[in-house]
């Protein structure tokens, strides 16, 4: 008989127009499906855009991407065992398609993602905002150290892995000028990152509250002048556009913010050809992105104040309440 028949799980089901508590039957383990229950999940800005409108989604749908908790039951030829606390990232990818097979897996020709599929799909449980979530195979799993509490390590799966994937685009950073633009939970973990490879770390935001955060992990008011690498966690046209003239010879600029429409940009197509400049971006990661983060929390997890990041968490039924957003950088829910 199978173990899961019967059991429910509580789980909060955007609808477009609110959240609704529901009872969702746990479905059948299929091949290489884990099972989690969700020990902690913190409120990633992306699901706010969701619920204020400005960004679409399937409806209904169970948001939530970035979370930890605890392996219940696994499927068939599963690799992961019961009992183990996980972190698991965003994307479930084929490992097969061409661009899975050229290392870039963020981008898997069948991708789906936490906390994005539909309700009524083949994947309903697939965000975090429940208290059970099916993880598939292709889901990366990373186990999480004893001595990393829930707090730190639930927004590992996109703050802290899309932070690494960042900072792996950057590359060489010691010594080097870098400024951060945009220090909310992506900008401040980037900001963290350089200084532990031994970057001058310079911090822009419009919010002096988010500055601030900024510049306790390590980073210095920006003062405008040149930098060798800039990193974009805002997503304004506005102050990408401010950057571009700022990279000195060699310089590189790493955009991760934009991720809704918004104005081009003007660039100067011999100043980039004369300093020898880049310009990329980054979407999603790869799985050693996942991994490096919760090292990464790891080796810092005493250095400094990660868990001040997060507000306390509220009970599931009233999640509602901090989808628009909360004191710290992270709301938290603990379903
Ligand atoms: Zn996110
Ligand atoms: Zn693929």
């Amino acid at each position: 008989m199978d173990p899961l028949e019967g059991r429910v799980s509580r789980t909060a089901v955007w609808t477009g127009a609110d959240i609704e508590m529901r009872e969702v039957p746990v479905p059948a383990l299929c091949d290489g499906d884990v099972l989690v229950r969700v020990r902690l999940a913190t409120v990633c800005g992306s699901d706010l855009h969701t619920v204020s409108g400005r960004r679409c989604g399937p409806v209904p749908s169970v948001l939530g991407h970035e979370g930890v908790g605890e392996i219940v039951a696994v499927g068939p030829h599963a690799t992961s065992d019961v009992g183990e606390r996980v972190v698991w990232s965003v994307t479930r990818v084929c490992h097969e398609c061409d661009r899975c097979r050229s290392g870039r897996t963020a981008k898997c020709r069948s991708v789906t993602k936490v906390g994005h599929e539909p309700f009524t799909g083949p994947w309903p449980l697939s965000g975090t905002y429940s208290e059970y979530i099916v993880l598939p195979a292709g889901t990366e799993l990373v186990p999480v150290p004893d001595l990393l509490p829930d707090v730190v390590a639930a927004p590992a799966a996109c703050a802290t892995a899309t932070a690494a994937a960042v900072i792996d685009a950057a590359g060489y950073l010691e010594g080097r000028r870098v400024v951060v633009c945009g220090a909310g939970m992506l900008g401040v973990t980037a900001v963290a990152m350089c200084v532990e490879v031994g970057a001058e770390v310079a911090v822009l935001d419009v919010d002096a509250r988010r500055t601030a955060w900024a510049e306790r992990f390590g980073a210095v008011a920006d003062e405008g002048g040149p930098v060798d690498v800039a990193l974009d966690f805002s997503g304004s046209s506005e102050a990408i556009a401010a950057l571009v003239p700022r990279l000195d010879i060699g310089g590189r600029l790493v955009l991760a913010g934009s991720v809704a429409p918004a104005a081009a940009v003007p660039v100067d197509p011999e100043a980039v050809v004369r300093g020898w400049l880049t310009i990329s971006g980054v979407h999603n990661y790869e799985p050693r992105h996942l991994r490096e983060a919760v090292a990464f929390l790891t080796r810092t997890v005493a250095v400094h104040p990660w868990a001040e990041l997060v507000d306390a968490p509220v009970p599931l039924d009233v999640l509602g309440e901090v989808l628009h957003g909360g004191p710290g950088l992270r709301a938290a829910v603990a379903p």
